[in-house]
């Protein structure tokens, strides 16, 4: 059967401690045991259903991850309070000293470094390479590789991840195939489609208002306990722990996804087409002229669309900053990093979100100096926001007169 991820969502049923139909907040650091027997069981991992401390869990945060997992269609998982505390988690949970990692190279640009700089002090190696070359992926692999790392749709070169390929190498390999989705809830099912644990940074999408950082592991009950453990979890030992009164508003938030990505692949799929049709460059893998198009028709849950991130390449940085400047000044969005928000959020990913990698490996991996990442809104009227953008691109001579007619 067809899987749905925002049906598991919807279908989940909450009565709060006093029948509200938000489950009630957890707001306490710590619990209290009726018997010190219980306690010492209970820090042995030995009693279900009893809470010891909120680092290592509490209600308002498994209530959350209750429905991450359903959304992602995993066993189980555990809110962090970033996209890299999630990240960084699940890496130092899977590798010890002398393992190594294979990568692609277009990732979050936090992610990269803390895998080329902060790895290395750990003796952990990582081979960043093109992640659609699957004979590449394969012949990286080494008897001290511990997982095949990938992004669903990179950020920033919106590459697709083919990731049943992926994970039927994985599977041969005998590692876990790790997918950060941050750029594609709904619309990819990484877990589904054979990925072992699926990441978010909850502060895009999911939680959609900008207004906090969060991040998730889904994945099997195993892997989200041992995370969790007070002996050795990466989870409970490095610390990063959401705040209950966080991940009760980001749970609140959730429930509207399905109707704010299906807006945002609508207004991103509309500017896209409309783009390429006046002759600029632009990246979206809505488009048949994208290289992962087919392969993300493959994979992704149709109706929630091709995602709400786009590219532009308009030449320079210097062209790239003033169209930016120029778009904000004229309300049509913010000159900011991060996605997923209700206005329309732009930055040159070279020199902001992909800043850690150097120059010339953004070359090699075809960052280029003009690019713009757009988070496209959920503008009600897109089709104004077009007119007023290429008047924007006009006035700089991004595009001709004649196009603009
Ligand atoms: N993964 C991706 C794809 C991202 O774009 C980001 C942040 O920009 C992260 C992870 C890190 O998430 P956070 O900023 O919530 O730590």
């Amino acid at each position: 059967m067809k899987f749905d991820p925002a049906n598991h969502i919807q279908d989940l049923q909450y009565f709060g401690e006093f029948g509200g139909v938000n489950p009630s907040i957890s707001d306490s650091s710590t619990y209290t045991f009726l018997s010190a027997k219980t306690m010492f069981d209970t820090f042995e991992g030995n009693t279900e259903g009893c809470y010891l401390y909120s680092r290592h869990s509490s209600p308002s945060n498994l209530y959350l991850g209750e429905a991450l997992a359903a959304m992602e269609g995993t066993e189980s998982a555990n809110v962090t309070a970033s996209g890299m505390g999630a990240i960084t988690a699940v890496i130092m949970q899977l590798c010890d000293a002398g393992d190594h990692i294979v990568t692609s190279r277009t990732i979050y640009g936090g992610t990269y470094a803390f895998m080329k700089n902060f790895l290395p002090k750990f003796k952990i190696d990582t081979t960043f390479l093109n992640i659609t070359d699957l004979e590449a992926v394969e012949a990286a692999i080494t008897p001290k590789t511990k997982m095949i790392y990938c992004e669903a749709i990179s950020n920033p070169l919106l590459e697709i991840a083919d990731i049943k390929a992926l994970s039927a190498l994985a599977k041969k390999h005998h590692i876990p195939l790790v997918v950060d989705n941050t750029f594609s809830p709904l619309s990819i099912s990484p877990a589904k489609l054979g990925a072992d644990i699926v990441i978010h940074s909850l502060t895009k999408f999911i939680n959609g208002s900008s207004d906090c950082v969060g991040g998730v592991v889904c994945g099997t009950t195993d892997f989200c306990l041992s995370l969790k453990d007070v002996n050795d979890g990466a989870g409970m030992l490095l610390g990063s722990t959401m705040d209950s009164l966080r991940a009760a508003s980001i749970l609140k938030n959730l429930r509207t996804l399905h109707i704010r990505i299906k807006k945002h692949s609508e207004n991103a799929a509309y500017l896209a087409e409309q783009f390429e049709k006046d002759g600029l460059r632009v990246v979206y893998p809505g488009l048949e002229s994208h290289p992962g198009h087919s392969v993300m028709k493959k994979l992704m849950n149709r109706e929630y669309g091709f995602g709400g991130m786009m590219t532009l390449d308009v030449g320079s940085l210097e062209k790239a900053n003033e169209l930016m400047e120029l778009m904000q000044n004229r309300n049509l969005g913010y000159l900011a990093v991060s996605l997923g928000f209700y206005k329309t959020l732009f930055s040159a990913p070279g020199t902001s979100t992909s800043s850690e990698i150097p120059e010339e490996e953004q070359q090699e991996m075809g960052l280029s100096d003009g690019l713009i990442r757009f988070s496209i809104g959920l503008d009600n009227d897109i089709e104004r926001t077009y007119r007023e953008m290429k008047k924007c691109m006009a006035e700089l001579d991004i595009l001709k007169a004649e196009q603009t007619a």
